[in-house]
């Protein structure tokens, strides 16, 4: 049943401690909670897919730790996560920063920060690309293989070097340069196509013909990316109540969901530790209406087409795990437009902060939340500010 093998002649790189993590103990679908093994299923819920909803999985671990103590292992958080040793480039333990000048002005009691541009490659999917390397190295894989044109193509090339791995990247031919340029020097090999569809037929021919392995979805209608990249993104949450910060709001730019649901998930368990005493709500953040017509009743395999500068968020999919995330923590759906990002990036930007532009949609987002009344003076607020702005194909201050 396990679907990636190593390719011929080729094997994990040498030396690198990779440790599982002994709690985790099995998969589990987050639609119809069948369990599974630990194995790999890039599609996501085997059961689910020929039912045609596909549903991602998620990692059951045996018992969380009781208390917010960093472990001893390579990974701060590798208690909570797949693995606690791995592949690193000592992504992780981002800045939270307090904004009281924006706070004021939108009228609510504290906003926070969360900048995951500062990660090594500059963007929240570095948390990703550790945890999903790692599961690559364990499983003997020797070819590591994504559709990306973006910031998740550029981690991924990164940690692939770092542990001795093929990278393979399935991307747009009007790749921005900046990420290009990354590619090419991280040495990963670049296969060009003009539609986001063919990209995924062409990941799913790597893993399901040649045993290459899969960080990113390529099933249709979408899913998560595949579980062990995921559970990296539950370090976010526990940074962030560590830290001391437990918001009230949580604010994310979303395509598919994966960092939404990976902070779903580890809030979720935080709060069955009795470590927070409420469920922040978290907010998806989309740059035109695809969760927000799910919300209101459109089927979720649809395809929901727009047009968007907002080159991290694009595409025309929604996902299970970011209709769960948002529902059961109480939140939603928020559409920014392309105007709306450029103000928020610019308001980021007049405190100090450029960011990219679709992390820029979530101040925007959270004036809207104001305005509804969601959002209140007595509330905390978080934005999840995805990536730095140095490298957004579109230039919003000409
Ligand atoms: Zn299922």
């Amino acid at each position: 049943m396990n679907q990636v093998s190593s390719e011929p002649g080729q094997s994990a790189a040498p030396g690198a401690a990779i440790r599982r993590n002994p709690r985790l103990i099995k998969l589990r679908c987050i639609g119809c909670a069948r369990e599974y093994p630990l194995l790999d299923l890039p599609a996501g819920c085997p059961h689910c897919a020929s039912a045609g909803t596909p549903a991602s999985l998620e990692a059951l671990y045996s018992e969380l730790p009781r208390t917010l103590t960093a472990a001893s292992s390579a990974y701060k958080w590798g208690d909570w996560l797949p693995y606690t040793h791995g592949v690193s480039l000592s992504e992780g333990d981002t800045p939270c920063l307090d904004l009281p000048r924006l706070a004021r002005e939108l009228g609510i009691r504290q906003l926070s920060a969360k900048h995951e541009g500062m990660n090594p490659t500059g963007s929240h999917k570095d948390r990703m690309s550790a945890q999903g390397v790692s599961r690559a190295l364990d499983v003997g894989a020797g070819t590591v293989v994504l559709a990306s044109s973006g910031n998740a193509a550029v981690s991924a090339a990164a940690y692939c070097a770092a542990a001795g791995l093929r990278c393979e990247i399935a991307t747009y031919r009007d790749m921005p340069a900046p990420f290009a340029r990354a590619l090419h020097h991280l040495g990963a090999q670049r296969v060009v196509f003009d539609r986001g569809f063919d990209r995924w037929d062409h990941v799913r021919q790597r893993v399901e013909r040649d045993g290459a392995f899969a960080l990113t979805n390529y099933s249709v209608p979408a899913v998560g990316s595949p579980v062990f990249g995921v559970e990296g993104y539950r370090a976010v949450a526990l940074e962030c109540v560590a830290g001391g910060c437990i918001p009230d709001h949580v604010l994310v730019p979303t395509a598919r969901g994966d960092l939404l649901w990976g902070l779903y998930s580890g809030l979720r368990d935080l709060l069955q530790a009795g470590l927070i005493k409420h469920m922040p709500r978290l907010w998806a953040v989309e740059p035109f209406p695809r969760l927000s017509r799910v919300l209101d009743g459109a089927p979720l395999q649809s395809e929901f087409p727009g047009q968007t500068v907002q080159f991290s968020i694009g595409g025309s999919t929604v996902t299970l795990q970011q209709k769960l995330a948002v529902q059961q923590s109480g939140g939603g759906a928020i559409v920014v437009n392309d105007a709306g990002a450029i103000e928020g990036t610019s308001k980021l930007a007049a405190q100090g902060l450029w960011v990219e532009l679709c992390a820029g949609a979530c101040l925007s987002a959270l004036a809207r939340l104001r305005e509804q009344g969601e959002a209140g003076p007595s509330h905390h607020a978080l934005l999840l500010l995805t990536a730095k702005g140095d490298r957004d194909a579109f230039d919003p201050f000409p």
